[in-house]
């Protein structure tokens, strides 16, 4: 962020930004210990001078932080403009667990709609017993009452939130409604940042159309611009500032899967008579300590694969992925198919 234009926003954002840090430390697929040089940013050739763009803030980047940021803005009267370099939001599998202060913060301060998260989401009670097991198709070895110990947050009154199991696509979906009712929103999906020159009263920044893909692009001019691109930091790494700290302390790999669990695992019938999930944490020589969330109503299990060898690219995990996936089942003779695949890294910044 360059100047302060939060300063107006109060407590919320402040809240916004300690997310932010936090959120900055989960990084998608680094594959050295030192932060990767970002690759060139494709310029525009020629600016059309009919989209000029005037506002007070401009957003870089429309994942959930832009989102919620420009909402938080709206809430003190502030207008922004957002620019996303995506087509559409979600895509790939991220994010699973909105925790009780995430979820407090979407709600009450960025008018987000609960009825549309629940919908998303798998309610506690549908996953409450996470099995511990070799596979998923053997007896469990111990069972663990997740929802226990989130109740006894609930009960002691520190939240009124919920903790909820849904797929950052959903989650996207929810504050995306949120954000395309706000009038002092403008979030134009397929813009892409592409440069900026700040001066004494504000930034001029160049914007690509169509992602880059195409050769046209034009101005914004805004008294601020934040950079809400994530873990790549678009702007945060032009303005040289770096982060610190000890990298690669935990590969983890993301998987979309589809297969039909209901004759595999033991505990199905019971797990699955509403159309529920199980969740299943798996400990296999090759699998290594797996998190599998299946969801039985989409045949659709989200698997994460924890202290996975240091990974370069979600592709080369494909490679042997369907063996890992086979272990992680337990039984040869039941289909799957790897639907999505990505990594990230845990640093700790
Ligand atoms: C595999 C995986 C599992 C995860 N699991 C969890 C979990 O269970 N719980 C949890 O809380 N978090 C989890 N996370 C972390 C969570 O997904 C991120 O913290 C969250 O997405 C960060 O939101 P953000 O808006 O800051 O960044 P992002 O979601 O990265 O959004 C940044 C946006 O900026 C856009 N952008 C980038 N460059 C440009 C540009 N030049 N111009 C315009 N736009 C640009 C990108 O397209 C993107 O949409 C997980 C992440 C991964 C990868």
């Amino acid at each position: 962020m360059i100047g302060n234009p939060l300063a107006k926003v109060g407590e919320a954002s402040a809240v916004v930004i300690a997310i932010l840090a936090v959120m900055i430390a989960v990084v998608p697929n680094p594959d050295k210990r030192v932060e990767r040089k970002p690759p060139p940013i494709r310029q525009p050739q020629l600016i059309n001078e009919d989209l000029h763009t005037k506002t007070e803030v401009l957003i870089t980047g429309g994942g959930p932080v832009g989102m919620i940021t420009a909402l938080l803005l709206a809430k003190q009267n502030i207008s922004s403009v957002v620019i996303e370099r995506r087509f559409r939001h979600g895509g790939a599998p991220a994010a699973h667990q909105l925790n009780f202060r995430s979820n407090e913060i979407l709600q009450r301060d960025a008018q987000v709609s609960r009825d549309l998260l629940r919908k998303g989401a798998t309610p506690m009670n549908e996953y409450r017993w996470v099995k511990m097991a070799t596979s998923l198709a053997s007896p469990p070895l111990a069972k663990l009452d997740h929802v226990g110990n989130l109740n006894k947050t609930i009960e002691s009154g520190i939240t009124w939130a919920e903790y909820l199991n849904i797929p950052q696509d959903m989650t996207e979906r929810a504050i995306l409604q949120a954000v395309e009712a706000e009038p002092l929103v403008d979030l134009r999906f397929g813009h892409s940042f592409a440069n900026h020159v700040e001066d004494e009263s504000g930034v001029t920044t160049t914007v690509a159309l169509d992602s880059g893909i195409s050769r046209w692009g034009y101005h914004v001019r805004s008294r601020y611009i934040i950079d809400a691109t994530g873990s790549k930091g678009v702007i945060r790494r032009r303005v040289n500032m770096t982060m610190s700290g000890e990298r690669g302390v935990m590969n983890v790999i993301n998987l979309h899967v589809r297969m039909d669990l209901t004759d595999v695992v033991p505990e199905a019938k019971d797990n699955f008579r509403d159309g529920g999930a199980l969740m299943t944490w798996t400990f296999a020589p090759d699998v290594g300590g797996a998190v599998a969330i299946h969801h039985n109503m989409s045949s659709h299990s989200s698997v994460q694969i924890q202290h996975f060898p240091s990974i370069v690219s979600a592709s080369e995990f494909t490679d042997n992925g369907a063996r890992i996936i086979r272990s992680l089942i337990g039984r040869d003779d039941v289909p799957f198919e790897i639907e999505a695949v990505d990594t990230c890294v845990n640093h700790s910044l």
